[in-house]
């Protein structure tokens, strides 16, 4: 068999046995999967030799650029001494070690650390958590949790239920629990008329009316702090989370911060959190933590909560949650490898630099775009808004898919810009450098352009 034909028999093959995430199939048909042999730094390569700029850090997780020698041979390393092991009542050096290197930069409330296998866990235990804090420390009517609307924590039914981008959580309504949502901040559509410069959060009036209403029934209130991801790239600003911060305190709420998708540096702080200089009561971490190598994620939690579920076993107190794989011994020496890059190679300050760079070649290519609605951008993370009206800010009709035939154009150049709506946005790992963001943005203005002309 030739290559070309042992090649085209994989995607034959992956379309007859593999259903993807996140993906209607039928769109396979027309536009088949892109079977990735290998990848380096930010460049995955296909079967047919094709090369692609992983600009979004194949979902937000690859931190530190593909096949990252030091990541690399602390795996291997790892490999051959343990695999795997119980995580009841047994333990590792590398998970030790990645608790205790945690320690040291996580907010200052942040004292314990439950170990999970993915983010959505992570969050699942956040939530069980608080609500079992509560029922133990002589709260138990506080068993429900507040959210912003707009938020995604994730894809399992809880996570869901305090979710609020409606197009992952629409259809599952009925198996969902009640969430209190609190309308969250829309910096470019700001119903206050104030701009990103000129803003003192009006807008949080929204959450003291939900917490003087329903303070009293929550255990707990999760958000993404300054960046909502999936939806859009929405960027609000620090100060929201310091008022957060107090209000939750004075009606005695737990703080739930999902750091999944924003720890690490992705916001240019090490923790989004650590921008309005506050600490949550817990902090989920995923994605970035190994590098983007292996599933894991951990659950932080202030000495407080840890504390109420301290006690004889007898009284039932203990938290009975396990995944199978929590703490996965190859997953904590990635996870050091990139807390070691991250303490000895300067990589915040570097990916700062170059966040000033790719700000100013971003505005310079795409301002005057007549489609072009908003520039928004927090670190690395970059994100465009097109609008088919850019003066009245009106959307496009969402049937249009303006954003998917974009990426479909991107592929084609070799940039993998996955969209969300109709926001293209970069969040490429911290360690890409210059020349690289360049050749991505002259890939996504061809595919901007191509799909919407700029006049
Ligand atoms: C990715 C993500 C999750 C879910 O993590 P999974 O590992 O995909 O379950 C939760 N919250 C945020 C903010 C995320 O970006």
């Amino acid at each position: 068999m030739t290559t070309q034909n042992l090649n085209r028999t994989l995607e034959e093959l992956d379309l007859k046995y593999i259903w993807h995430p996140c993906s209607q199939m039928k769109d396979y048909e027309t536009f088949p999967p892109i079977v990735v042999k290998n990848a380096k730094g930010v460049k995955l390569y296909d079967i047919h030799g094709n090369e692609y700029i992983d600009i979004v850090s194949s979902w937000w997780a690859n931190l530190l650029g593909h096949c990252n020698e030091e990541i690399n041979s602390a795996i291997k390393a790892q490999l051959d001494n343990l695999e795997h092991v119980i995580f009841a009542n047994f333990s590792h050096e590398p998970a030790i070690r990645l608790a205790e290197s945690l320690s040291k930069i996580v907010p200052s409330r942040l004292k314990k650390f439950h170990f999970n296998d993915n983010g959505s866990a992570a969050i699942e235990c956040a939530l069980k958590m608080c609500f079992q804090f509560y029922l133990q420390t002589g709260k138990p009517q506080k068993q429900r949790f507040m959210c912003l609307t707009e938020g995604y924590h994730g894809e399992t039914i809880g996570a869901l239920s305090v979710g609020a981008v409606d197009l992952y959580t629409k259809i599952y309504e009925p198996m969902m629990m009640k969430t209190f949502p609190i309308t969250a901040p829309d910096c470019y559509r700001c119903p206050y008329g104030k701009t990103r410069e000129n803003c003192s959060c009006e807008c949080f009036e929204a959450a003291e009316k939900v917490f003087a209403e329903h303070a009293d029934e929550c255990a707990g209130i999760i958000v993404e702090p300054i960046l909502q991801g999936s939806a859009g790239m929405r960027i609000y600003p620090p100060l929201y989370l310091k008022k957060l911060r107090k209000i939750c305190d004075d009606y005695d709420v737990k703080l739930i911060a999902d750091e999944i998708a924003t720890g690490f540096g992705r916001t240019g702080k090490m923790f989004a959190c650590d921008s309005a200089e506050i600490s949550p009561d817990v902090m989920c971490l995923s994605k970035g933590l190994t590098g983007g190598y292996m599933p894991m994620s951990i659950t932080c939690v202030s000495q407080e909560i840890y504390d109420a579920f301290y006690a004889d076993y007898n009284e039932g107190k203990a938290f009975l949650h396990s995944h199978t794989y929590a703490g996965n011994p190859l997953g904590c020496a990635a996870g050091l490898a990139v807390q070691k890059i991250l303490r000895e190679k300067n990589i915040l300050s570097q990916a700062a630099e170059n966040a000033k760079f790719l700000t100013g070649e971003m505005k310079n290519i795409f301002e005057n775009h007549k489609n072009v609605g908003e520039i928004r951008h927090v670190g690395l993370i970059h994100a465009i808004e097109f609008v088919e009206e850019k003066n009245k800010k009106i959307s496009f009709d969402s049937k249009k898919r303006i954003g998917y035939e974009i990426y479909k154009r991107a592929i084609k150049h070799g940039l993998l810009l996955r969209p969300l709506g109709d926001v293209i946005y970069f969040n490429p790992p911290l360690t890409i450098t210059r020349e690289e963001l360049s050749a991505a943005l002259t890939k996504a203005k061809k595919a901007v352009n191509e799909i919407l002309p700029p006049f």
